[in-house]
């Protein structure tokens, strides 16, 4: 299968190869697709140029959406080097550590602007740069996680974020339908990764929902490299404005199954 043959797009997420985007990047090379990157800052560069060589890529860009000059100089040069992109993928997320545990009700107005600029409106902010290199059409996606709906101990303003993320894709999706883009997210159960580390009580989450869910396991990140597969290639050409979740059925779960409450 080549699914993604003839496809070039931007990958942006990349800390190590426990990241998410790392799992969604080595899924669409494997398919065919060509890949630039970016990464925040020289250290996780570093630690990123490896990776993406080893796929076969020669475009790595700095990029901390918190300044867009740098989010302008990566559109810039990916027009210069291919003229267009047929996807992008967003996997950012920021918050304070201090402020992913106690109560949400204590966040401060600073983190939560900060949190919103970087983890909810860079995509809104990148979705219409990379729109304007798909005059033919394309596919956005970017990653969520169902703290957004329901409220997760410690999750606070991450989930306030990603509940406005969600809405975003959705806004977004009417935006730029016309055009043929569409834009979708994957809602990944927990994986461990920095980000999800900054999570007070993340191995509590994890091990409850490994206990919780249909399937009994958490997710990987090939498997939700799978699900971007379909979401960013032709095979979900009428898809667009989804939440799609990849979190081994935990959504759907309202009480605990009575053998996990015994133990
Ligand atoms: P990760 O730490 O590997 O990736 C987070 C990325 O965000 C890093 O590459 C980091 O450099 C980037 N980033 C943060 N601030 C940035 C900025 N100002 N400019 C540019 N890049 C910035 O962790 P991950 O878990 O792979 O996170 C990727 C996405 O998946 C995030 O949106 C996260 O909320 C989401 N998600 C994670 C989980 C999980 O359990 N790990 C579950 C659902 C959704």
């Amino acid at each position: 299968m080549s699914l993604m043959q003839g496809k070039r797009g931007l990958i942006m997420g990349v800390a190590n190869d426990h990241s998410i985007a790392w799992g969604i990047a080595k899924t669409l090379a494997a398919q065919g697709a060509e890949l630039a990157f970016t990464y925040q800052g020289e250290a996780l560069g570093r630690r990123v140029k490896p990776l993406a060589e080893s796929l076969g890529s020669d475009t790595m860009l700095a990029c901390d959406v918190e300044d867009l000059d740098s989010v302008d100089a990566v559109f810039a040069a990916l027009k210069e080097k291919w003229g267009g992109i047929d996807f992008l993928v967003h996997a950012i997320g920021f918050s304070d550590k201090n402020e992913l545990k106690g109560r949400y009700a204590d966040t401060t107005r600073a983190n939560f602007t900060r949190t919103m600029v970087i983890s909810c409106f860079s995509f809104t902010e990148l979705a219409k740069r990379a729109a304007a290199l798909m005059p033919e059409g394309g596919s956005l996606i970017t990653l969520t996680y169902g703290g957004s709906t329901r409220v997760m101990p410690n999750y606070n303003v991450m989930g306030v974020a990603k509940a406005a993320l969600e809405a975003s894709v959705r806004y977004l999706a009417a935006d730029y339908g016309p055009q043929g883009v569409r834009v979708n997210a994957i809602s990944a159960g927990p994986i461990r990764t920095l980000a999800g580390a900054g999570i007070a009580d993340a191995r509590l989450m994890f091990n409850y929902q490994k206990r919780n869910a249909p399937l009994r396991r958490t997710v990987t990140i090939d498997e939700v490299g799978g699900a971007a597969l379909y979401l960013l290639s032709d095979l979900s050409s009428g898809v667009t404005g989804e939440v799609h979740f990849v979190d081994s059925g935990y959504n759907i779960i309202s009480m605990p199954h009575p053998d996990a409450l015994k133990t």
